[in-house]
């Protein structure tokens, strides 16, 4: 695929200008480079969709490995091992996990089950002594989340969260440009995140299990997006929900909210998160030199954009691969992305979103 060499050599051109930091060439040298260095030894729990998507993207990363599975679906197992060449040894279910702490070939759990399950999941798997990766959102509340940060420190295990856009290159290239200044001071960004959610039966809209409705699953796209296009701390939130379904956006299911956050700097943000409407999948930034526009922004990509200086022609990667082969190599390196992936970077959009809902039950604007 001659793509792959005109990408490597675009990146490079690219990397001049990254700090140090974060060095996205190396990452897709080593998708396609001899590497003998370690190798980080996943297991992955929850087999579910988004789990056998990370799994096929990891085939493609030579940092990390899919050695074991964790999973309540024999039937699935069976399936995985054969797919995978995973042995047996390396397979658990929810109730016997925590013996994984005997085995010495995993390295790391990479946590991919329905939002409420991941807190209990993450302190287990931290107590076994080995790495967590928990998809997002990171928990279902900031307190969950704090236990969880609170349990990786005292095991001395790494907490990484799912944040593949940390790793997508034209979003890496956007982030490199507002820090070098190239959009001046940012002054507003707008977020739309959002699809029709279909299955009326899934536990995306079980309250015990997601947390919520779309701000947990989608929402939590821009706000992560505003923080990182923006590159500060939101202060406040004002939020506003509308629900034209209550019977299958039941309460403590939230469809539709729209909500604004403003910054120590002065700049705000103003964003829509639903289960209601589609083709929202778009950020755009504006700052006192610039502007930059992506559509989509946080799908599964190719990502498109481009800014007042024109489009981002970073060549696509499939985003799990590149996020798999970036966290071996913070974990084994401490080579860190230009925006965090850990434990507190998802605490804070846990934070917010607490904030978010009390914004919306009480109508008025919610200090952070
Ligand atoms: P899914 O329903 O397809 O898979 C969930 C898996 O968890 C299934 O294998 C299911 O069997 C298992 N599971 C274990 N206990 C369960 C229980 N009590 N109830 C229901 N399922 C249970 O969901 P998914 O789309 O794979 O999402 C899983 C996680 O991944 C969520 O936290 C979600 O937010 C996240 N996710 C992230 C991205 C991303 O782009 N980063 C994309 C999709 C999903």
């Amino acid at each position: 695929m001659g793509s792959r060499r005109d990408f490597i050599e675009k990146m490079s051109l690219t990397a001049l200008s990254l700090p140090i930091l974060y060095a996205p060439t190396s990452l897709f040298a080593a998708c396609e480079e001899p590497y003998d260095g370690p190798v980080l030894r996943v297991a992955i729990m929850g087999l579910g969709s988004y789990g056998t998507r990370v799994a096929k993207a990891m085939v493609d990363c030579k940092r990390a490995k899919l050695v074991g599975v964790i999973s309540g679906s024999p039937s699935k197992v069976t399936k995985w091992k054969s797919e995978y060449h995973i042995p047996d040894k390396n397979c658990y279910d929810y109730t016997d996990f925590d013996r994984i702490k005997e085995n010495p070939d995993i390295d790391a759990v990479y946590i991919i089950t329905p939002n409420g399950l991941h807190c209990e999941q993450a302190i287990r798997v931290a107590k076994a002594g080995k790495h967590v990766i928990c998809e997002k959102p990171m928990a279902i509340n900031a307190d969950e989340g704090e236990r969880m940060v609170k349990a990786c420190k005292e095991a001395k295990v790494k907490l990484l969260v799912g944040y593949r856009m940390h790793y997508e290159p034209k979003t890496v290239e956007v982030i490199r440009m507002r820090k070098a200044g190239e959009f001046g001071q940012p002054k507003f960004f707008q977020g739309q995140s959002g699809f029709v959610m279909g299955n009326p039966n899934q536990w995306r809209l079980d309250k015990e299990l997601s947390g919520g409705g779309a701000m947990m699953d989608i929402g939590i796209y821009s706000i992560n997006g505003a923080r990182y296009m923006l590159g500060e701390e939101p202060i406040w939130v004002t939020a506003q929900e509308t629900k034209t379904d209550p019977v299958k956006f039941k309460e403590g299911i939230d469809e539709t909210i729209t909500f604004q956050m403003g910054f120590p700097s002065g700049a705000v943000a103003s964003c829509l998160s639903t289960y209601a409407m589609n083709h929202l999948d778009r950020f755009y930034m504006t700052g006192e030199k610039g502007w930059v526009e992506m559509q989509p922004s946080t799908g599964y990509g190719p990502i498109k954009g481009r800014t007042h200086k024109g489009e981002l022609n970073q060549p696509h990667v499939t985003h799990q691969t590149l996020q798999m082969e970036g966290m071996a190599q913070l974990i084994f390196e401490d080579v860190q992305p230009l925006v965090p992936v850990d434990g507190e970077e998802g605490l804070r959009d846990l934070k917010i979103i607490d904030a978010i809902f009390h914004a919306v039950k009480t109508g008025g604007k919610v200090p952070l």
